[in-house]
Formats: C-alpha cells, structure tokens, sequence
C-alpha cells in the first residue's frame, strides 16, 4: 500500500493520479487513513502559503524536493486552486522520476485525458510556442507526443472554429453487448437479457423525446448525432429501425454527420446496414481491435478476421462511405508482427478512419483478475505496436485528428484516432475537446453543458446500469430540464 501525507488532502485523487503513473494499479491511500504499518512507501507533500508566495517541501524514502512559486496578481480561486494542485503534481513527479528512472512518461507529468485540450488552452493563452514550452519544459512531455498534441490541434481547428453557442451533440447509449470483451469495464449488459431490451428502449424514446423538446425549446441546433455502446448493432433491424426514425424525427435532424458504432461484426447483417443507410447513417464503425483468429477468441470475441473483412465489403456495397475501425496494440499474448499484421490487413480494407488504442487495465475487467494467466506487453513493446499503428495510419494517408489518454495504460500511452483528410469524425472532436454541448439519452451516459465564454463543464451522468437507469428515468429527465435552465 501507497500511502500520501499531506497538508493539502483536497488534492490527494490528484496526486495519487500522478503516482499511479508510476506505481500503475497499487492501492493509495491517505497517511492518516491507513493502518500505521500498512505503509510501504509514504510521499510526504507540504505545502505552505504566505501571503501569495508558496513554498513546497516533499519526500519519499531518500529523496527530496523543493519548489517555491508565487500566485499572479488578482488570481480567481479557479486559477489558485489550478496553480497549487499543478505545483503538488510536479513536485510528487519530481519525486517519481527519482524513485522510478526506468519508468517511461512520454506525457510526463500529465495525468488528464485530454492532453490536446490542455495544448489549446495554452495555445490560446499565449501562443504555439509557449504552449511548446510549457508542455516541454515544465510538464516533462516528450518531444514526440508534444508534436502529436500540436498536429491535432491544427487538424481540429476548422471544425471548432465554425462552431455556434448553440450547436450540441446528441448522443444514444445501447449499453448491450453479445459477450463481454476480457478487457471492457464498460458496465454493459451481456445480451441473454434480450429481455430487457423492448424495455429499455421504450424508456429511451422517452428520454429522446424529453430532449428533443428540451432542444428546441432553447434554440439549440443539433451538430452531430452518436450512437454508441456497448454494441448498438445488438439491436435487431426492426429496433433499430424504429429507434433510429424516432430519434431523427423528435430532433427534426441528426444534423451535419450521424454515426452508429456497429462495433462488432457477429451483430452486422445486410438487411440492419440497409437499415442504417435508410434512417441517414452516413458513418459506421466496424471495429477488429486485432486481424488475429487466436486473440480474438482470447478475448472474448465470437468472430474471426474473416467475419470481419465480410460485414466490412458489406457495408461498402451498401454504400457506407466513412468507415472507421479501430484496433488495440497489446492486447494479451500479441507482439508487434501481430500489430503488424493486423495494419497489413486493415490497410488492404483501406477504411477512411483508424483509431489505434493502447490497451488499458481497467479495475473492473476481468483482464485485471487474470493478469497471471495472459502475458502483456511491456512498456517499449506497447510503444513500438504504437508507432506501426501511426505508420500504418500515415501509410494510408491518415492524419490525427484527436487523442484521449486513459488510466493504467499500458506505457503510459494514448489513443489516437487518425482519418483521411474531410473525413474526420465531428463527435469525437467534440467529445473529447469539450468544446460542444452534449445532450445524452441512455443508461451509463453523460450529459454535458459547456459554457464556453468561462470556460466551464457541467457534467450530468446517467445511471450506469439498466435497471437503476428504467427506475430513475422520470428524475433524469428533470434534472436535465433544469442542467440546461
Ligand atoms: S464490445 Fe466494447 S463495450 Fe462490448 S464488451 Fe467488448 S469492449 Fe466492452
């Protein structure tokens, strides 16, 4: 066990982020809170303040650090509370790069998902350069995924500079999938409880209506329309025929690009493709994660490369022009000639995006519980599945176009979605830069609201599993009246 100890405890989630970067799934906890001797390590974090000078002291076993730094003049308390938790963050890295030289932080010290968030913020502060620097030189970022940050921020910039304080997203959730993946944490229903899905979308037209109502009440313009999962494709073609004609005529429009994650091939057929192009999907997902027969069944998919490679000629006969797939680097007992092999095969299907992950061990996965029995990529190997996985993107004339970071991945590392150019995905530019409202309906969901003048996210999440979600509904869809009062 970990153990933080702190004048500063308000922090302590942040600093144990930091820690976790290095330390990756150990338990923390706060000095006081633990069992005197249940302590391993201690990182000791003070922090005093006097008048607008601060000066920190830290230590872990034999090392020490020291800062001092000074608040600017007039500071809101949102810029005081950023500055101090910033500089407990460093300090606590400082430490770990002393404690841990071997471990790898390509993004150094940053622990957020959105490093490109980050990048724009700082961008638009005081220009590129700073914006270099300080994630150089002050964060410890690495030159290449400094780089990264910077090429994605200029792909993003025409899609968010056309936006208008009253577009929003519109999300759907079909939290269902066929089989669970061994390493999702998502809390998706396992189908088997077909039973339960007349239900849950009866109670999800409901919650559509709702916010269709909402929407043109307040003048809001719907921008993009996402319909994600779990495997939104579970649905039979009469459900999601019905689900999708509803959605569009409550909303009178999916606006500029609809997207349906058909994820999984097992749950495609031609006649719910027919459906989808019908209902004005002009983007799917068809998502591998690896070409490989022997991973797949590893992990828990009930199809193989070839399913894949059918459902994909499909869905192009059907017409899908914008098809994006997505593939896993280090998933359990694969190298870099699988990774290899799995662009090879991907580059022959020439989709028009490619999202590469590098795999993350989530606390919930059953992956987690069965860390012995499948041997992981290290550090390097999960950087190097990376790096065939951009090649490829690039060998097919892809750029990135936007990047989320998640906890415990292997390497430190990141996903990176890449797309020819014009064929980037709105959504996901959106979601993940939290430039955009996003009006969700669905169990596990988030509604978000952007006030983009202060800079400034409220969050508003849905119930994460069906039944709490079928009980809960009537007070959701209040509450949401009133998020967007
Ligand atoms: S398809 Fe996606 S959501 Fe469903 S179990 Fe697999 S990883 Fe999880």
């Amino acid at each position: 066990m970990i153990a933080i100890r702190t004048n500063r405890a308000e922090y302590r989630n942040d600093i144990a982020e930091v820690i976790r970067l290095f330390c990756g799934l150990s338990d923390i906890a706060l000095y006081d809170e633990m069992e005197p001797d249940a302590a391993e390590l201690v990182f000791d974090l003070q922090m005093d303040r006097k008048g607008s000078r601060y000066h920190l002291l830290s230590r872990v076993a034999e090392f020490t650090d020291t800062d001092t730094f000074e608040l600017p003049y007039r500071p809101t308390p949102l810029t005081i509370k950023k500055l101090e938790k910033r500089a407990l963050k460093l300090s606590c890295y400082r430490l770990l790069k002393q404690l841990y030289p071997e471990v790898q932080t390509p993004w150094g010290s940053l622990t957020g998902i959105r490093p490109t968030k980050l990048f724009r913020e700082l961008m638009q502060e005081c220009g590129i350069e700073y914006a270099r620097e300080m994630f150089q030189e002050t964060f410890d970022v690495s030159l290449k995924k400094t780089d990264l940050a910077e090429r994605i921020c200029k792909v993003q910039e025409p899609y968010l500079y056309v936006l208008s304080p009253k577009d929003i997203d519109v999300y759907i959730g079909i939290p269902f999938c066929k089989t669970k993946c061994l390493y999702c944490s998502f809390p998706s229903e396992i189908l088997g409880r077909e039973d339960r899905l007349p239900l849950y979308i009866e109670a999800l037209k409901r919650d559509i209506a709702a916010g269709a109502a909402l929407a043109k009440d307040r003048k809001m313009r719907v921008r993009s329309f996402y319909m994600g999962g779990g495997t939104p494709t579970v649905l039979s073609a009469k459900q999601l025929d019905d689900l999708l004609s509803f959605t569009r005529s409550q909303y009178g429009s999916f606006g500029g690009e609809a997207t349906v994650e058909a994820g999984r091939p097992d749950t495609i057929t031609l006649e719910k493709l027919m459906v989808l192009k019908r209902a004005g999907i002009d983007r799917i997902s068809i998502n591998p994660q690896t070409m490989n027969d022997e991973t797949l069944r590893r992990v828990g998919r009930s199809h193989t490369a070839n399913d894949i490679r059918f459902i994909y000629d499909l869905a192009r006969r059907v017409g899908f022009e914008l098809i994006n797939m997505d593939l896993i680097a280090g998933l359990p007992g694969e190298n870099s000639e699988d990774m290899q092999a799995s662009c090879n095969a991907l580059a022959e299907l020439k989709p028009d995006n490619l999202t590469v992950h590098s795999l993350a061990i989530k606390r919930s996965s059953l992956l987690k519980s069965k860390l012995e029995e499948y041997p992981l990529a290290s550090a390097e190997q999960a950087e190097i599945m990376m790096a065939i996985g951009a090649n490829c993107a690039e060998r097919m004339g892809m750029n990135p176009y936007y990047m989320y970071r998640q906890k415990y991945m292997t390497g430190n590392l990141e996903n990176v979605g890449y797309a020819l150019q014009g064929k980037e995905c709105v959504y996901n530019i959106d979601m993940m830069e939290e430039t955009t409202s996003i009006l969700s309906h669905g169990a596990g969901t988030m509604t978000k609201r952007v006030f983009r003048g202060e800079n400034r996210i409220e969050r508003l999440p849905s119930p994460k599993d069906v039944p709490t979600y079928l009980e809960k509904l009537d007070r959701l869809i209040d509450e949401k009246c009133r998020f967007f009062a």
